[in-house]
């Protein structure tokens, strides 16, 4: 059975970096008929977020993308947090001490501290000198009995076997020479990373890990540990770095990296999930536009390559605008933005809004059908170049004054062509109609045609064209605003 999991410690908030390991557990759970599974790693209890954990699987649901079992959900080999799980941690390492493969430390942090400094003043990379290896056991209980703080370490085998990584290949890190024995067992009694993490691999029968290159390095220490245990490992496989485009790190720092500022930024999850693939490797096509279902279809994991994955947040928009044609397109997620803009527009407009019409689901509805393919978000829709759409618009007297006969009389003429046509007009035929109109008042130029149009609707200098404007009213509207003009 493939089972995989996506592993985040809550010590911050879900971002771009982390939702893309999500998203490649969840295609390749998804792809193989496995289960996708939420751990949260929450063992350095110092460096806790308040709400992380929370937010996280949130998240993971507003992508599109939940965990099958998870903190939330349940499942049969939880609980899905580790801090709930502390008793297993625990007597693993008590089994590991027991075959002699890990040892009770009792090291002082002055100590180690001492170690560090010497090893930095002759220049080599401090490690931990594994002197509590060498108690006797007498010792030990003693200390223990005396209740003397300590930790517990793993005992570093020499001679590691290589083993093969689903994308990097064959892999072999020398561990024991070059780190001293790590630990397992803090002194809060609480597990490191290392152990907690191969103990819920095992017991949540993980079968394929699929997490950031970071870890790489680490896989050979966890090798070890699964041999001294005689657990079977998983299947590694390390996914390749997500940078920025001229390659530098994706910093949390910029602040515009956090799932939940994009949400709050009306940017839709399946945009997002199609951008971070994109622009790595692992897919049969780099097309825009794809669906989870269709980036199911085209994973194929050999083809993940080692090279980080450059994404280009600038693009963002597009894709974000491809992605809400579509919505936009299907019945039932247009409903949904109805009801969503609706909102949007009472929030931002609601003293002004001249007439519940502009309310009505089918105005808004069309408003979406005429502009979609156009606009990158919803909220777009909320920006004064759209204000026509919702609130009357006010012309100066000095605009009214300007208004020459020629320009008068023009907008008398579409006033009687709304009247006569009303709601048979068309974007197409509309810009016909204009376009004849235009020719009868021959001394005026097309475009000053346009902009008194323009005015008399919008009030505005720029926005859509003016049939595209024209046909987003009602007839009943339009004709109040060009006679109100006219007056
Ligand atoms: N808690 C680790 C992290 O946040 C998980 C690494 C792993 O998937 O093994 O990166």
């Amino acid at each position: 059975d493939v089972r995989v999991r996506f592993a985040p410690s809550p010590t911050g908030f879900l971002h771009l970096g982390g939702l893309r390991t999500a998203l490649y557990n969840y295609i390749f759970a998804k792809k193989h008929g496995g289960t996708f599974i939420l751990r949260l790693e929450d063992t350095d209890q110092s460096r806790l977020v308040p709400g992380a954990a929370d937010s996280i699987e949130d998240m993971l649901e507003w992508a599109g993308i939940p965990p099958d079992e998870s903190p939330r959900r349940g499942g049969t080999l939880g609980p899905y947090m580790q801090s709930q799980r502390l008793d297993l941690y625990f007597q693993t390492a008590q089994q590991l001490v027991e075959s002699r493969h890990a040892y009770y430390c009792f090291c002082s942090p002055q100590r180690l501290e001492l170690l560090k400094k010497e090893a930095l003043r002759a220049g080599q990379t401090p490690r931990y000198d594994n002197r509590c290896r060498h108690l006797q056991a007498a010792q030990v209980q003693e200390k223990l009995a005396q209740g003397l703080p300590h930790v517990i370490r793993f005992r570093l085998e020499e001679g590691v076997e290589p083993f093969q990584d689903l994308i990097f290949g064959w892999n072999r890190h020398e561990v024991a020479q070059v780190e001293g024995d790590p630990v397992v067992i803090k002194a809060d009694g609480f597990p490191t990373y290392h152990l907690a993490n191969i103990v819920d691999d095992h017991y949540m029968k993980v079968s394929h890990v699929l997490r950031g290159s970071e870890w790489l390095i680490s896989t050979s220490k966890h090798l070890l540990m699964y041999r001294a245990l005689g657990w079977q490992p998983p299947t590694f496989g390390h996914l390749p770095l997500l940078t920025n485009k001229d390659g530098s790190k994706l910093s949390k720092r910029q602040g515009d990296i956090f799932i939940q500022g994009f949400r709050r930024d009306g940017v839709l999850p399946e945009a997002l999930l199609d951008i971070t693939t994109n622009c790595g490797s692992g897919f049969t096509t780099n097309r825009m536009g794809r669906t989870i279902e269709e980036l199911i279809s085209e994973f194929n994991p050999s083809k993940i390559t080692t090279h980080s994955a450059l994404i280009d947040l600038e693009k963002l928009p597009e894709f974000n605008r491809i992605h809400l044609q579509k919505r936009i397109e299907n019945e039932k997620q247009c409903h949904l933005l109805v009801k969503e803009l609706k909102e949007q527009i009472l929030q931002a407009y609601t003293a002004e809004i001249h007439d519940r019409e502009v309310l009505d689901k089918d105005y808004i509805q069309r408003v979406l059908q005429l502009r979609k393919g156009h606009i990158t978000s919803l909220r777009e829709l909320l920006k004064p170049t759209y204000s026509y759409l919702w609130v009357r618009p006010s012309f100066s007297s000095q605009q009214v004054a300007a208004l020459t006969p020629e320009g008068h009389l023009i907008a008398s003429l579409v006033l009687k062509l709304i009247e006569d046509q009303g709601e048979k007009l068309s974007v197409e035929e509309l810009s016909k109609d204009l376009k004849v109109l235009a020719n009868k008042t021959k001394a005026t130029k097309y475009r000053d045609v346009m902009k008194v149009l323009r005015l008399a609707i919008s009030g505005l200098q720029q926005g859509p064209s003016v049939a595209e404007m024209m046909v987003s009213l009602s007839p009943a509207e339009l004709c109040h605003r060009f006679q109100k003009l006219l007056q």
